[in-house]
Parts: structure tokens; sequence; C-alpha cells
């Protein structure tokens, strides 16, 4: 049993040495990963490891654009349904299995999300080739839940007895603002102790909440041709002074132990060369994990942009596109990092093998299912799959071996934090 960690976020500000060691609470041991169960367990997920692929293939090629997951989830929920599962599919379209413990343990969520970013019609043609398989979607998160699946029939082959209950849920709509997990936890509120979001790369298990605020904000007035535009109101003169405006709003230094970003991605406006447009706008996309500093960033964006309106004589309004909270700073969510959930997790990780190296082992951010836990006060983590790139593209790629690690992390956590009792 290990339980040392670095107080590692500060180690970007201050050299190691200085850095005081803590200790945290933990409920993984090498003991608890030798229970014969719990052998017996990560034993199946290297006996099954090439169906297991296959499996991830079959799901990489179902589409699954976020609000269209009802093929993929029909698959996962006839899979649930041969293991044993107790399994159901929410009035949003979430899939969930669920484990019954004999009791008198805590219940564990596990949540995957089925959904990707890739509209309906793309090649989801998938090429194996030294050791990696590429197709859009297959690092994220199909890879997750492929995982999920492996896991879930592992524990069950091996007959594993826990005292808490273990929820396997497939989510919709995590790539367009958390949807289907927020869903759920709206309408399942007191029924998770925990939830383990399983998504992102191999790496530092994330405890914290990134809040993402993404906004439009648009200009509008009368418009006016170019040979009769002299002095009249003007959307873009206001759209521009108001982004040059944004770039003066201070930001936390690079180095801050608690940082904040923001930028202005997309412009649009106008119609025709020889008029002055009547709508311009552009996208703001605000992050961080304060809250305080969220709201006013946000405020000082928002007022730079009014500003910038009045003194142009037009029209101002922000368009909200997605609004995302923040978990809290690492001072705040100090009770977070408390959590036995993330140090067991770490431990996990490090026993499968994966070295942190100088990286920290936990970071108080995120921005995956979990945020939808910690925002509500529920202790929550999400933790990598395997590794992978290029998300979000066509070009995506993930590496088969490190899966294999993904999946016994979901077999260990569950035996430590539903607490194996022993087997059938
Ligand atoms: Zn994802």
């Amino acid at each position: 049993m290990r339980a040392t960690t670095l107080i590692s976020l500060l180690s970007f500000v201050y050299p190691l040495g200085l850095i005081a060691q803590a200790t945290y609470p933990t409920k993984f041991s090498a003991q608890l990963a030798e229970l014969p169960v719990v052998r017996d367990a990560l034993a199946y997920v290297d006996d099954n490891f090439e169906s297991q692929v296959s499996e991830w293939i079959r799901i990489t090629r179902i589409p699954a654009p976020s609000g269209h997951e009802g093929e993929r989830a029909a698959y996962i929920r006839a899979q649930m349904e041969q293991l044993g599962l107790e399994v159901t599919i929410d009035s949003i379209g979430n899939v969930i299995g669920r484990r019954r413990g004999v009791g008198g343990g805590e219940t564990l969520v596990f949540a995957a999300h089925m959904d990707t970013v890739h509209p309906l019609g793309t090649d989801l043609t998938v090429n194996r080739e030294a050791g990696r398989l590429h197709a859009p979607g297959v690092y994220d998160n199909s890879a997750s839940v492929a995982n999920m699946l492996a896991a879930a029939r592992a524990i069950q082959s091996a007959g594993m007895v826990t005292r808490g209950d273990v929820i396997f849920i497939g989510t919709v709509r995590e790539e367009v603002g958390l949807d289907g997990m927020s869903h759920w936890l709206d309408h399942n509120p007191n029924v998770p102790d925990m939830l383990v979001a399983r998504d992102g790369g191999l790496g530092p298990i994330s405890y914290g909440a990134l809040g993402i605020y993404w906004s439009s904000m648009e200009f509008a007035a009368e418009g006016s041709h170019t040979l009769s535009s002299r002095g009249k109101p003007h959307p873009a003169r206001a759209a521009s002074r108001c982004i040059l405006g944004i770039y003066d709003i201070p930001l936390p230094s690079r180095n801050a132990p608690v940082g904040a970003v923001y930028n202005v991605g997309m412009l649009r406006g106008g119609n025709v060369v020889n008029a002055i447009p009547q709508e311009v706008s552009f996208t703001v996309d605000l992050r961080t994990v304060d809250p305080v500093l969220l709201a006013g960033l946000d405020s000082a964006i928002v007022a730079t942009c009014e500003t910038a309106a009045q003194e142009e004589g037009v029209e101002f309004h922000r368009e909200w596109i997605s609004q995302s909270e923040a978990g809290g700073t690492p001072d705040q969510l100090a009770d977070r990092r408390e959590h036995p959930l993330v140090q067991t997790a770490v431990d996990v990780l490090e026993y499968l093998g994966y070295d942190f190296g100088r990286r920290p082992s936990a970071v108080a951010t995120g921005s995956t299912d979990a945020n939808t836990a910690v925002i509500r006060g529920i202790p929550a983590i999400s933790t990598g799959r395997s590794r992978g790139g290029n998300q979000h593209t066509v070009t995506e790629w993930a590496d088969i071996e490190t899966a294999r690690i993904g999946t016994k992390q979901i077999i260990l956590l569950t035996a430590a934090l539903a607490e194996v009792v022993g087997g059938t």
C-alpha cells in the first residue's frame, strides 16, 4: 500500500525539493489485487483481449454523433443484458447497467460517453496498423465504451462479489455539454457515492472541474451602403473594439497555481463587400477551475462588449452557446483530494505499471462527464482509457496495448471502492 504523492500542481512553480509531501488515504493495496477473484478477473482481460479489440472496432464503426447514439446504445444494452446486469435506457438515451452488491458498501458509478463529434456520414473504417487503431472516434470515446464492457464481462465471469453496487453507464451528448450525465444525476441525485468518468488519455487522475463558458457576442445595427456609410453605427467596429478590449483584460500569470484563459475563436458577419454589415458576431471560449474568477472574467468580457457597443451606437447581446460550471480551485477542493477515490485511482494506475514521471498524479481540474458530479458535490474523478491522439479529428488514433491497462483499472477500482468480499 502506498499513498504518498507530491502536491504536484505546485511543481510547475516550485522546485520539487521544496514541496511538502502529503499522504492521502487509499483503498487499494497489492494484496487486494492478489485476491483469487481479482486475479481471475484480470486474467480474463488478458485471455480475451483480442476479442475486446474486435468489439472496440465494432463499436467504433457504429455512428454515434451527439444526439444520435441510439444504435450504439442498443448494442451496449444487448451486451449488458447478456451479462445479466439490470439494464435500463432512460428518457434522454443513457444506457444504465447495474450490478448489485451484497449490501453495506458504497455505490460506484462508471460512465463512458457514447457520443462522438463526427457527423453522420463520416467514414468510420478502422485501420489497424503497428499496434494502433485509426478511425474517427476510436479513441474518444469508443475505447472507453469497449473497456467498460470488457471490464464488466471480466468481473461477471470471475464472479466478483462486492459490498457496494456498481453501475455502468453509457452516456449521451457529452460532447455538447455533458447533457446525458447531468440528466442522469438530476434524476438519481442520491444514487452515486462515487463517480468515475472514463474519458481522456491515461495519465493524471482528474478530480476537479474546469469551468467552460462559450458565448457568442452579437452586435447589430441598421447597416448602410458604403457610399452612405460615413459616421453610421458599425457593428464590425464595435466587435473589433470589443475583441481588442477583451485581450486587455488581465489573466492570472502563466505560472499561477490557478490559471484562466480565453479565446476568440469564430468571427462572422456581413454579406457583401459594399455595405456596413447589419450583424457581426464572435465567439468567446473562457475557462478556469475557479468559480469566482470565471464569473469575474465573464462579467468583464460582457462589460467590454457593452461599452464597445455603446461607443459605436450599436446593439449588443450575448448568446450562450454552452455553460459548464467550475468545480473549484485546488484549495477549495482539498477535501476532494482527501477522498480515497482519488488516491485509490492513482495507486491502481501505478500498480498497473503507469509511470507518472515528473507529471502530477492527480489534478484539480477536468472536462468530462465527471464535472457534472464534481459541481454537485459528489466525489468524482476521470481516468483515461488508453494512449492515443488527434481526438476530434478524422486522423484520430488509439494505442491498442494501453487499453488493457484502462480496462484493468476498472476492475481494480471496483474491487477497492465497491469492496470485493469474495467470489461466487
Ligand atoms: Zn470524450
